[in-house]
């Protein structure tokens, strides 16, 4: 049995950028996972030290449908992590959520069709997690917290609608989504979070609004004066995010008091595989299916 870390785990980052301020003393290495190596850089946010995966690469090459979810979310749980936060910038499709918002996500829709659905895909295991708040709630509560002092609109709740991509929404999608209470969309982040929770890592996000749905505004518009860059970027947002991100850190408790680390103690059933070390059923044996189901 692997003894207590009596050091607070690494905080893991999934983000499409991070900037020498917020990453510092950074190293990039390759880590091996059973669906291949994947890139992470390592350093220091704050005085913690950090592990970051640029979802897109770091030369933005690799679309949303296309990332090795599986491989990134190993690769930190390997390096030791235990709680993720995410960076993903967003469209309103929620007339009351302006570009200029920041959103700590509540809850999610998974609206995309092509990606890989479990770390347990290729095993002979059933693994169903628990989703009831599929986010943290102590790492919400952190981000929560960093974020107050901010000058933007912090928005304590959403649900986030996770589209496939490559391309944006129609117009016919983004009122689909709407009717299905959907407050903000976007590529990335499912199935991240459901593969956290799988692996038992605290997952949360936190996600600058950045335009309005297809149909909400004339156009989505990339570059130029009242674009999605330029309010992220030209505008300050994405360095004012880096701030409270380095926050976040520094504030998060040195040891978890959630229940993420126990996800599978009720939802695994089957053959554990050998990659699957140090997990909340590492002294449990057999079934953990009530007999009904197993019958079913
Ligand atoms: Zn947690």
């Amino acid at each position: 049995m692997t003894e207590p870390r009596t050091t607070p785990a690494p905080v893991g980052l999934i983000s499409s950028a991070a900037s020498q301020r917020l990453l510092r003393d950074r190293r990039e290495v390759q880590v091996p996972t059973p669906w291949g190596a994947a890139s992470v850089l390592t350093g220091r946010i704050g005085e913690r030290e950090a592990a970051v995966v640029l979802r897109y690469g770091p030369k933005l090459t690799i679309p949303s449908h296309k990332i090795n979810y599986r491989a990134n979310i190993w690769a930190l749980r390997e390096l030791g992590v235990e709680r993720i936060i995410s960076q993903n910038a967003i469209g309103s499709i929620n007339p009351l959520v302006r570009p200029g918002d920041i959103i700590i996500s509540s809850d999610f829709l998974d609206r995309t069709k092509g990606r890989p659905l479990s770390l347990f895909d290729d095993t002979e295991a059933w693994v169903r997690v628990d989703m009831t708040e599929p986010f943290c709630p102590e790492v919400r509560q952190t981000l929560l917290a960093a974020t107050a002092s901010m000058p933007d609109r912090v928005i304590d709740r959403g649900v986030f609608a996770c589209t496939e991509g490559p391309r944006f929404e129609t117009p016919a999608e983004i009122r689909a989504l709407q009717r299905d209470g959907a407050d903000i969309v976007g590529t990335p982040m499912v199935p991240e979070v459901t593969m956290a929770r799988e692996a038992e890592m605290c997952f949360a996000s936190i996600a600058p609004v950045i335009n309005f749905g297809a149909g909400m505004a004339p156009a989505v518009i990339h570059v130029g004066p009242g674009s999605m860059n330029d309010e992220y970027y030209a505008g300050g947002l994405h360095d004012r995010i880096e701030r409270a991100l380095i926050d976040a850190v520094a504030q998060l408790p040195a040891h978890r008091g959630c229940q993420c680390g126990h996800a599978l103690r009720s939802g695994f059933h089957g053959q554990r595989p050998g990659w699957l070390k140090n997990c909340s059923i590492d002294h449990q044996t057999g079934s953990t299916l009530p007999v009904a189901l197993e019958d079913a």
